[in-house]
C-alpha cells in the first residue's frame, strides 16, 4: 500500500508521538524562557549611571563581559562599560568580576536541542520498525495459516495403486528402510536421500509416494515447490528448513516435494533471488543430513531436464525413476480397480483400447461419468456404452455440441472419410475416425519406418485431396491436419534425415510433398466407391472403426 501525506500525519500524531512531541516543546519553551530572563536588569545610560555613582545608592558593581552591572536596593541595571569611568566605580564600590559563561548556556541549549530532535527521529524509527514487524508477523502467520508444515498420516498402501509394477519394486527397497533403519545403519549401508520420481501429471507420483509412507508406516510430509517460491520473500528458504527440521525430529519420515521443478529450475538468464535462495536451502538441508537419519525425500517432476544440475548431484536425487503412462496392460488394471465396486457389465480391455493416452486420473473420472451417465439412464449396472457415450465429454472437458449444419456435415464425412479409407488402405492404425474426432492410434515405444511416417503424411493430407477432388473447392477445416502433416514431413526430412542421398534441403522437402499429393490424389480416385460408402456411413453413425472401414473396403476389392 502506497503511504499518503495523510497516513504520514496521521501516524506523526499517534499517541506514543504526540507525548514525546509535547514533552519536547515545554522543554524549548523553558530553555528559552530561561535563557530569556537570565538578564533582566535594566539597561541605563551613563548619566543615570553617574546619578546612582554620585548618590552612593550602588552595592555592587558587577563586570560581566562588555557589561557593567550595577545592584543598588532599588533594582538592578547594567550599562556598557566603555560608556563609564569604570576606575572610579571599580574604586569606590566592591567588584565582582563574572566568568563569561554565556556561550555555556548556548551550547547547552543547542546540544539539548540537538539531542532532542535526534531522539525525536530515533523513537518514530523505532515505531516504524514496530510497525513492520507487526506486518510481517502478520504475514508470517498467514502463511502459516494456509500452508503448516505437518506431518500427515498416509493410509494409502500400495494395494491402492494399480500397475506400475516397476515402480512398485524399485521402492520396496526404501520402505524396508524406513521400516528398520537400524538394519541398515548396522551393516554401514547407504542408501540414497532423495528419489526423484519422473512423469506427466496424473499418473500416480503422489499416490505412490503416500503409498511407500502408508506401507513403511512412517509420517508423510508433503509440500509443492510452487508454494515455496510464491509465498512473501525469504519466506521460501524458511520453510525448507522448517520442513526439514520437523521430518527429523519425527524420522523415520517422507518428504513428498511435487513439482520439485518449481523451486529446482536450473539457475539460467532469469535469475530469481527467491528461488534461488529456496533452492541452495533444499541443498544445504539435502547435504547437512545422515544418509542414516531416515529422512527419504522424494521429488516429482515431469520435467527432469529444466532441473538445476546441482540438484541431481550425487548425494541428493540420485536415484531417479520414470513413471509413463499407463500402457494397455496397466489401464486394465486401473479400470479395474475403480469398477471394483461399481456394479458393471464392462468389457474392461475394449474400454483400456479405447482409452490410450489416458492418465489414471482421466481414467478415474471416466469411469465416474460413466456410472453417473449409467444412473441417469435408469441403469443399475454400469456397460461399456456408458464409457463410449462419455469418453469424449472427459476428453474434452465437457460435452461436444455438434453444431455443424447439414451441409458442413457433409463436407466433414468425405473430409473423414477420406482419411479413414487412405489409413485402412494404406495401415495407418486408427481407433475410430467420426465427424468431428479422428484418434489415430499412438504408437508406444516403436520405431518407425520413412514409409510408415510417410503413410502417415499421406492420411493427414488425404482429407484436403478428398474435398478439392469432390466439391473443386478447399476448406479450412483441414487445418489442423495440414499443420501436422507439415510437423511430420519436417521430422522425416530435418531430423530423421530419410532420403536416399541423405541430403536434406527445403527442395527435398518440395519434392516429397509433390509426390505424396500426387499418390494420394491417385489413391482416392480409385478409391471413390469406397469413399462414398464411409462418408454416408460417417452420416449415419457419427464415427467409424478400422474394422467397419475395412469391411466396406473388402466388399469393394
Ligand atoms: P501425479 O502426482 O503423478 O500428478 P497423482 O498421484 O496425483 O498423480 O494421481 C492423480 C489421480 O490419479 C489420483 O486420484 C490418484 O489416486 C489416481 N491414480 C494415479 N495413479 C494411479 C494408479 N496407479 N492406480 C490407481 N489410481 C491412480
Amino acid at each position: 500500500m502506497k503511504a499518503t501525506a495523510q497516513d504520514f500525519r496521521s501516524k506523526l500524531f499517534d499517541k506514543k508521538n504526540l507525548k514525546i512531541i509535547l514533552t519536547l516543546s515545554g522543554l524549548v519553551v523553558l530553555l528559552l524562557a530561561y535563557t530569556a530572563l537570565r538578564d533582566t536588569d535594566t539597561l541605563i545610560t551613563h548619566k543615570q549611571a553617574n546619578i546612582l555613582y554620585s548618590k552612593d545608592k550602588i552595592k555592587k558593581v558587577i563586570v560581566d563581559g562588555d557589561y557593567i552591572h550595577l545592584k543598588t536596593d532599588g533594582g538592578n541595571y547594567k550599562i556598557y562599560k566603555n560608556a563609564i569611568n569604570t576606575a572610579a566605580f571599580f574604586s569606590k564600590y566592591p567588584v565582582e568580576v563574572k566568568e563569561d559563561k554565556g556561550y555555556i548556556f548556548d551550547l547547552l541549549l543547542l546540544l539539548i536541542l540537538l539531542g532532542s530532535i535526534g531522539y525525536l527521529f530515533r523513537m518514530m524509527k523505532v515505531n516504524r520498525l514496530q510497525q513492520l514487524r507487526q506486518i510481517r508477523g502478520a504475514r508470517e502467520e498467514n502463511a502459516e495459516i494456509y500452508e503448516p508444515v505437518q506431518a500427515l498420516k498416509s493410509n494409502v498402501t500400495f494395494k491402492d495403486v494399480a500397475g506400475i509394477k516397476d515402480v512398485k519394486e524399485e521402492l520396496e527397497e526404501i520402505i524396508d528402510f524406513l521400516r528398520e533403519p537400524q538394519k541398515y545403519r548396522d551393516m554401514d549401508i547407504r542408501l540414497p536421500k532423495g528419489v526423484l520420481l519422473v512423469g506427466p501429471p496424473g499418473v500416480g507420483k503422489t499416490l505412490i509416494s503416500k503409498a511407500v509412507a502408508g506401507e513403511a508406516g512412517v509420517p508423510f510430509f508433503y509440500q509443492s515447490g510452487a508454494s515455496f517460491v510464491h509465498i512473501y520473500v525469504g519466506m521460501g528458504a524458511k520453510r525448507v528448513s522448517e520442513l526439514f527440521k520437523k521430518a527429523k525430529q519425527m524420522a523415520p519420515s517422507i518428504i513428498f516435494i511435487d513439482e520439485i521443478d518449481a523451486v529446482g529450475k536450473s539457475r539460467g538468464e532469469f535469475r530469481n533471488d527467491e528461488r534461488e535462495a529456496t533452492l541452495n536451502q533444499l541443498l544445504t538441508e539435502m547435504d547437512g543430513f545422515e544418509e542414516s537419519s531416515g529422512v527419504i525425500v522424494i521429488g516429482a517432476t515431469n520435467k527432469i531436464d529444466v532441473l538445476d544440475e546441482a540438484l541431481l548431484r550425487a548425494g541428493r536425487f540420485d536415484r531417479r525413476i520414470h513413471i509413463s503412462l499407463p500402457d494397455l496392460e496397466d489401464r486394465m488394471k486401473i479400470l479395474e480397480l475403480y469398477l471394483a465396486h461399481k456394479p458393471n457389465n464392462v468389457d474392461i480391455e475394449s474400454v483400456a483400447r479405447m482409452t490410450v493416452g489416458f492418465n489414471s486420473a482421466a481414467l478415474d473420472t471416466l469411469t465416474n461419468e460413466a456410472a453417473i451417465y449409467a444412473m441417469r439412464e435408469g441403469r443399475k449396472v454400469v456397460e461399456n456404452s456408458d464409457f463410449e457415450a462419455v469418453k469424449e465429454k472427459v476428453l474434452l472437458g465437457k460435452r461436444k455440441i455438434l453444431s455443424f449444419t447439414e451441409e458442413e456435415r457433409k463436407i466433414q464425412a468425405v473430409y473423414q472419410g477420406a482419411k479413414a479409407v487412405v489409413a485402412t488402405w494404406l495401415d495407418v492404425e486408427f481407433e475410430k475416425i467420426g465427424i468431428v474426432t479422428t484418434r489415430l492410434s499412438v504408437q508406444e515405444h516403436e520405431i518407425l519406418s520413412r514409409s510408415k511416417l510417410i503413410n502417415r503424411i499421406k492420411v493427414y493430407l488425404a482429407g484436403s485431396i478428398a474435398t478439392k477432388l469432390h466439391y473443386n473447392e478447399q476448406f479450412n477445416n483441414a487445418g489442423t491436419d495440414i499443420r501436422q502433416a507439415k510437423e511430420l514431413l519436417n521430422k522425416v526430412i530435418y531430423d530423421y534425415w530419410m532420403s536416399e542421398d541423405f541430403i536434406v534441403n527445403p527442395h527435398k522437402e518440395e519434392e516429397l510433398m509433390r509426390e505424396m499429393v500426387s499418390e494420394v490424389t491417385d489413391l482416392l480416385k480409385k478409391l471413390g466407391k469406397a469413399l462414398s460408402d464411409v462418408s454416408e456411413y460417417l452420416l449415419q453413425h457419427e464415427n467409424i472403426d478400422q474394422e467397419a472401414c475395412r469391411k466396406i473396403l473388402l466388399e469393394i476389392f
